[in-house]
């Protein structure tokens, strides 16, 4: 069987050779030159940061991906899509000032952000892909209407699927807020009445009229007639919808695969997938802080298999030196899998094999060190 080429770029460097520059020639190496061509419009799927959080990636890594693109003459938008809880990335007005106060805008790194699902989430097309969970899926519209993808993601741990790399960024990553919650929740949101001010805006916007004021004159849902397209989580501006985050587990991993594998295959002969090896923390980029990461950084690798990315980027991280000082250390160092310590009941890996059924691509794949 064919192995699929994971190209690795290592973190040593010297007078005259900076990592920025390691990372052009990887980015080269893995066809970058050949994917994309003049004239098209690339979106750089990457995640911004949630406030408090600094283990997102540095901004200059993405301008080194912007500039080769431009030598190509292609337009490159860097992008994401809001979030399903309240916070500073659920509308795109925070979300894209969160970026730029983490150094991505235009200045830093030569291409515009672009939130690709609109101003509240609800910006998206619907693609067919008939699958176990999914008959349709829901892609951002601006992730859809590009002509080409580079998912940039930084690859660690995450607490509801094991660990996050290229599938979490591109499969959850690239969903609009409804997407995001048929992939989180089995079940209708809720309304958290203490929080609930009565401003009507969600009865006001709900298509099916699912939304009632109750004696308290607070909204309710009643869950019978809702749809769960989610539109009220979005226009909620008091945090006051609730999704209950009660999909977990091999569920879970599932839909994010099939969501993934809906917008790999609207675009897969014009995707690179580049995974950032460092930083490697215990959770993931969206929450308000960062612990001591687990193991020692490794390096950056780059692959059009999203498959045979996410395998290696995680062979390569169990073989990497466990950190003492991490919070995690007592519980891993004994263990195969270093993300055994946070969630021993989560496979990470499940997903791989659940993505390789849909022939998304190869667990199987030789590592070519650039
Ligand atoms: S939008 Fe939020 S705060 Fe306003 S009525 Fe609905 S639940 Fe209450
Ligand atoms: S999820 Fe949609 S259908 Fe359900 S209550 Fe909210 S707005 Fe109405």
């Amino acid at each position: 069987m064919k192995k699929a080429k994971v190209y690795l770029m290592d973190l040593y460097t010297q007078p005259g050779l900076s990592l920025l520059k390691k990372l052009k020639n990887l980015l080269v190496r893995s066809g970058i030159n050949d994917i994309f061509n003049e004239k098209e419009i690339i979106g750089i799927k990457l995640h911004f940061g949630e406030d408090g959080n600094l283990g997102y990636l540095r901004p200059d890594y993405t301008k080194v991906i912007v500039d080769l693109l431009k030598e190509k003459k292609c337009s490159p938008f860097l992008t994401d899509s809001g979030t399903l809880y309240h916070g500073r990335r659920s509308n795109a007005v925070e979300h894209l000032q969160i970026a730029s106060e983490h150094g991505y805008n235009f200045l830093s790194t030569g291409a515009p952000v672009v939130i690709s699902d609109g101003l509240i989430g609800m910006d998206f097309k619907e693609i067919e892909v008939n699958l176990k969970h999914f008959k349709k899926i829901k892609i951002a519209n601006g992730i859809y209407h590009s002509d080409g993808l580079i998912v940039f993601s930084h690859f660690k741990g995450h607490s509801g699927t094991g660990f996050g790399g290229a599938f979490k960024n591109l499969g959850m990553g690239a969903a609009p807020r409804p997407g995001k919650l048929e992939q989180h929740s089995d079940t209708v949101p809720f309304i958290k009445q203490d929080l609930c001010t009565s401003c009507g805006i969600c009865l006001k916007y709900c298509s099916v009229n699912a939304i009632s004021y109750n004696e308290q004159k607070k909204a309710v849902i009643n869950t019978d007639q809702c749809i769960g397209c989610g539109e009220c989580l979005a226009v909620c501006r008091w945090g006051a919808v609730k999704n209950k985050y009660d999909t977990a587990g091999e569920i879970l991993i599932e839909k994010i695969a099939e969501y993934t594998y809906g917008m790999w295959k609207e675009k897969k002969e014009k995707m690179l997938f580049v995974n950032a090896l460092i930083d490697i923390h215990p959770d993931c980029d969206c929450w308000d802080y960062n612990d001591v990461p687990l193991v020692e950084d490794v390096g950056f690798i780059a692959s059009i298999d999203p498959v045979a990315i996410d395998q290696a980027s995680y062979d390569l991280v169990q073989k990497a030196g466990k950190i003492s000082s991490s919070a995690y250390f007592d519980k891993i160092k004994d263990q195969d899998s270093i993300f055994a310590g946070m969630t021993p009941e989560v496979d990470g890996t499940y997903l791989l094999k659940y993505a390789e059924k849909l022939n998304m691509g190869s667990r199987n794949y030789e590592i070519i060190k650039v």
